[in-house]
């Protein structure tokens, strides 16, 4: 009788225990319209623009705007405006990355207050288009704040001005992958940049499994994660086989709102250095975890920064 119960339930517990703990992450694209406009003609950017769209539509994604990468020769182009039209009429949620990127950490803080207002000037209008408001900020290098006063401050002026903070927690080194692959394309070496899509997608998968860990280490579970990387030729391209590994991986694709959901993200920051690191990190040093903790995270392999003619993450 009870080996029977257990022929018929099991198959069911199975699928009660998949459909209870599907893991989750929030896809974030940074640098709206393209973190390479200085090295790509507007056709390459426009086609990639739209390819980016195709594979996120239906993921609960955002794009973070830069607006000056909005400008040809001082003026806004309606062209790549109309690029940022094309997300939201795809479903696609945008937010503010700050007119020029620059850091926090190396921008007087009115400076970067007026940055982030005029990272809006388009923006407000085009969100109004689609009955929408301003309500994401990602800061730029992921510079935080270094001192109390001053994050309060921002804080405050973000709180102000409709703004929640957009936190990252899969923090990677994707753009040095982005930028390798852009060379390569740009010299016409078409095969070798085909062969780092591959490479790319699993360093992204081992980040995954390394910030899983991390998030299990930290909380006993696994979180709600958000993923960054950048709007650029290399997603344009790898974005399909990317998503669908992290399908495969049990990810489903939620929108910020609801990973921020998740109670982790209420988490103290403890960390007030001048790097760009995953929340979860941050999350750790307000537990003061010792060194260990924070080792075994996966590194841009030499070969990849030296095709990207990068000294280092
Ligand atoms: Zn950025």
């Amino acid at each position: 009788m009870l080996r029977r119960f257990l022929l018929v339930a099991s198959p069911f517990l199975l699928a009660v225990a998949q459909a209870a703990s599907p893991r989750q992450v929030a896809i974030t694209i940074d640098d709206l319209p393209s973190s390479e406009v200085s090295l790509s003609s507007e056709a390459d950017l426009a086609a990639r623009n739209a390819r980016i769209i195709a594979a996120l539509r239906g993921t609960n994604a955002i794009g973070f705007v830069n607006e000056n990468k909005l400008e040809v020769d001082g003026a806004v182009s309606a062209a790549r405006l109309q690029w940022l039209r094309d997300w939201l009429a795809a479903g696609i949620a945008l937010g503010n990355h700050t007119y020029n990127h620059n850091g926090l950490h190396a921008t007087a803080i009115a400076d970067y207050e007026r940055s982030i207002l005029d990272g809006e000037r388009q923006l407000r209008p085009l969100l109004a288009e689609f009955g929408q408001a301003p309500r994401w900020f990602r800061h730029p290098y992921l510079q935080a704040g270094q001192e109390d006063a001053l994050r309060t401050r921002l804080d405050a002026f973000l709180g102000e001005h409709g703004y929640r903070v957009a936190p990252v927690t899969v923090d990677n080194g994707e753009w040095i992958y982005a930028r390798a692959y852009l060379l390569l394309r740009n010299a016409g070496k078409h095969d070798e940049a085909q062969a780092l899509i591959p490479e790319y997608i699993d360093y992204l998968e081992a980040k995954f499994q390394f910030f899983e860990q991390a998030s299990k280490r930290l909380f006993g579970r696994e979180i709600a994660q958000v993923l960054l990387i950048h709007a650029n030729a290399l997603n344009a391209d790898a974005l399909p086989a990317l998503l669908e590994r992290l399908r495969r991986r049990g990810y489903d694709f939620v929108s910020l709102e609801d990973a921020l959901a998740d109670p982790a993200y209420q988490h103290a920051d403890g960390y007030r250095g001048r790097a760009g690191i995953s929340w979860l990190h941050r999350w750790a040093m307000a537990e003061h975890k010792p060194k260990v903790f924070y080792e075994g995270e996966p590194a841009v392999p030499q070969p990849v920064l030296d095709l990207a003619g990068v000294d280092g993450e």
